[in-house]
């Protein structure tokens, strides 16, 4: 079969990995890709948003599989216009994917099908929005409506905060379109963790649990990034919580979608507080996370192939997932100075280094070859994962791998996973 990974991040360079091992696999190409993934894949130089060229490339190469790693070609309705066309393509389709880029469509649906969030109001009118936050206990969480790089939520912790973000948010337009309309809602007090399920339009199955690390510095400091790390499995997670999310949650939304004639297929991950009332869910995802994938991918032992296969065909519930025992630990090298302004095209060593050592994967997100040398082209540049037999080795191991790596203004959170460390 020839795979085509739609995607340049981290996630996608341990998609394509993973894929590639799969016995049914003979080409994999990755688009755009990175540096990681020109190792194991070809490259082709389309953007993720350029969907005619993405069609045209996998017709004209007869592409057997496309997987898409990022939300922005999903919004934008890649899945529709490969299916109308008679490709086949792993993720959800336009409708589909609302629930990712749209908070408001999904806190209706959540709503409606009576799945624990946090209380929330949407707003139109900034008006509107302002004169509700004289009557508002803070902290609140202002969300813009629509997809906004990960930038779109604000935890107001007082109103001139909530009304500056307001303002910025709907009239001065800060994310555009995706900030017209949102959602002004109750901070939840609690530990997060990230569940993934493949999801075939009726039945599904969860992947292992993980946690990231969201914010720039150790012991969760300054703004919040695309992701720093990522451990799995989730140490706050448990059978008990498992049991009452997937009836409170997995079910519900499932059942929901289908209510509105949405025959949702591919990844589904609910990002979840964990509260004293129980998982509340924040947001949810239509595509893997990152930097959680490559935390996850690790540690399942099945072959990935037909499991993607099997979504699409409605097919998940005959298949049961593997996973190896082991902890896995990531770590995210980024560029100093992200996810501010920070410069490209610093050299990059030790790769070989770090990858040679055992129960290690360097997976690449923003980098690229130039002059015959490996450069970072990106904020994130690279996610460090390790395997071990307890958080704590993997986590030894990771940070090992770590002390090999170098470029100038390297920057990498030196806690992640801490917490699921008895001390
Ligand atoms: P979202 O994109 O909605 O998951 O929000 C991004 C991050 O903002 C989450 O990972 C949380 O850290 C934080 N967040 C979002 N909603 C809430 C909430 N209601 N209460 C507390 N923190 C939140």
């Amino acid at each position: 079969m020839k795979i085509l990974v739609v995607g340049s991040g981290g996630r996608e360079h341990a998609l394509v990995w993973k894929l590639k091992q799969s016995a049914g696999v003979d080409e994999m190409i990755c688009a755009p890709g990175n540096a990681g993934t020109a190792q194991i894949a070809e490259n082709v130089a389309i953007p993720v948003t350029d969907l005619p060229a993405l069609l045209r490339f996998a017709k004209e190469n007869a592409v057997d599989l496309t997987v898409v790693g990022p939300d922005d070609p999903l919004a934008l309705g890649i899945v529709d216009l490969f299916t109308g066309e008679k490709l086949r393509v792993f993720g959800p389709t336009k409708s589909a994917a609302r629930i990712e880029s749209s908070k408001i469509f999904a806190k209706e649906l959540m709503r409606s099908q009576r799945i624990p969030t946090a209380e929330a109001r949407t707003f139109s009118d900034s008006d509107e929005a302002l004169r509700y936050c004289e009557h508002l206990t803070f902290p609140v969480v202002v969300k813009a409506d629509g997809l906004a790089l990960g930038k779109g939520v604000i935890v107001a912790p007082d109103a001139a905060t909530a009304r500056s973000t307001i303002e910025a948010m709907m009239n001065k337009s800060r994310f555009g379109e995706a900030g017209r309309r949102i959602v002004i809602e109750e901070f939840l007090r609690g530990t997060e963790c990230s569940l993934h399920a493949l999801v075939d339009g009726q039945n599904y199955r969860l992947l292992e649990s993980a946690r990231d690390h969201k914010r720039i510095f150790d012991g969760d400091q300054g703004p919040n990034t695309g992701g720093m790390g990522a451990f799995s499995p989730a140490n706050n997670w448990n059978s008990e919580l498992q049991s009452q999310f997937e009836e409170n949650v997995m079910r519900p939304v499932v059942r929901g979608l289908a209510g509105e004639g949405i025959t949702f297929r591919g990844l589904l991950y609910p990002g979840l507080m964990i509260t004293g009332e129980g998982a509340q869910v924040l947001e949810f995802n239509c595509r893997f996370g990152d930097p959680e994938t490559q935390a996850i991918l690790p540690r399942m032992k099945s072959d990935l192939l037909p499991l993607l296969q099997a979504t699409i065909d409605g097919k998940i519930d005959n298949y049961e997932i593997e996973w190896d025992t082991s902890a896995a630990v990531t770590v995210v090298l980024a560029s100093g100075g992200y996810p501010g302004k920070y410069v490209l095209g610093k050299r990059i060593s030790g790769l070989d280094d770090a990858a040679r050592l055992e129960n290690v994967q360097v997976f690449h997100a923003g980098t690229k070859r130039a002059n015959g040398e490996t450069v970072t082209a990106g904020g994130r540049v690279l996610a460090v994962t390790a395997l071990g037999q307890t958080v704590e080795s993997a986590r030894n191991h990771a940070y090992e791998a770590v002390s090999r790596i170098h470029f100038e203004g390297c920057h990498f959170r030196r806690d992640i996973a801490m917490s699921a460390i008895a001390r």
